[in-house]
């Protein structure tokens, strides 16, 4: 038995039976584990406002090598207000933490992700002087694709290897991982010579200016990346489920 203390941020909970909450959350130590919390909702005192997505939680579990730890003991830690009280906010927030539960597989850290999963989460949280929320998603998306070994290149065809002269529009096939040349039969979807430097640029963890409309489309390019590296879908029942 190995008891696990360790900062977490809750990325999917699920009740259970009369009382109880099954609740998977990406931890710094240990990266995704799953645990049953034994009344959670019966006793609310136990575990106040601990079980909610967004804030960095403080836990406290007990690990006897089967599928599911046990919860014993969850604080909030860092609390992120900001975020739970703005729908935009939220919901970029939700589309990160809902990303990093698909891809990341369960029992392996992944020290990168946390990092930049968190420094994403610290960047909605202050306020509206920060760039636009879904350009933060954009980054994070294409950083989390790079961390678990499925980053897009944006500079090169990836069958041919040609690189594509800057400033030019190009073709991109995210789930065969970035541009493909015309020579190699080209893609369905072009992006912008800018649009293609600012991910680029993104990729390499620089900033970018990049307006709502390019901020979306590389969203989407990177749910498509995603879409071919794990069970990712839109609509996958949400962080949390109630009754
Ligand atoms: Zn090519």
């Amino acid at each position: 038995m190995r008891r696990i203390t360790t900062a977490a941020l809750l990325v999917r909970s699920v009740p259970v039976g009369e009382a109880d909450l099954v609740a998977t959350f990406f931890t710094e130590t240990d990266g995704k584990l799953a645990a049953t919390v034994r009344g959670a909702r019966r006793s609310q005192r136990r575990f106040g406002g601990a079980l909610e997505p967004i804030h960095e939680l403080v836990l406290r579990l007990v690990d006897r090598g089967k599928e599911l730890c046990t919860l014993e003991e969850a604080r909030v830690e860092r609390p992120r207000t900001r975020i739970t009280t703005d729908l935009a906010r939220m919901d970029v927030a939700g589309h990160a933490l809902r990303w990093v539960r698909h891809l990341c597989p369960p029992r392996t850290p992944e020290p990168g992700v946390w990092r930049e999963l968190g420094a994403m989460l610290e960047a909605l949280e202050r306020g509206p002087e920060v760039p636009a929320p879904t350009a933060l998603l954009a980054r994070f998306g294409l950083q989390l694709l790079a961390e678990m070994g499925y980053g897009l290149d944006f500079e090169r065809c990836v069958r041919c290897a040609k690189p594509c002269p800057p400033g030019r529009a190009a073709f991109v096939d995210a789930a065969r991982g970035g541009l493909l040349c015309m020579g190699c039969g080209g893609a369905r979807r072009s992006i912008t010579g800018d649009l293609r430097q600012a991910a680029v640029a993104l990729v390499l963890g620089r900033d970018a200016s990049l307006d709502d409309v390019g901020a979306r489309e590389l969203v989407d390019i990177v749910e498509e990346g995603m879409a071919a590296h794990s069970d990712w879908a839109e609509a996958d029942g949400g962080l949390v489920t109630r009754r």
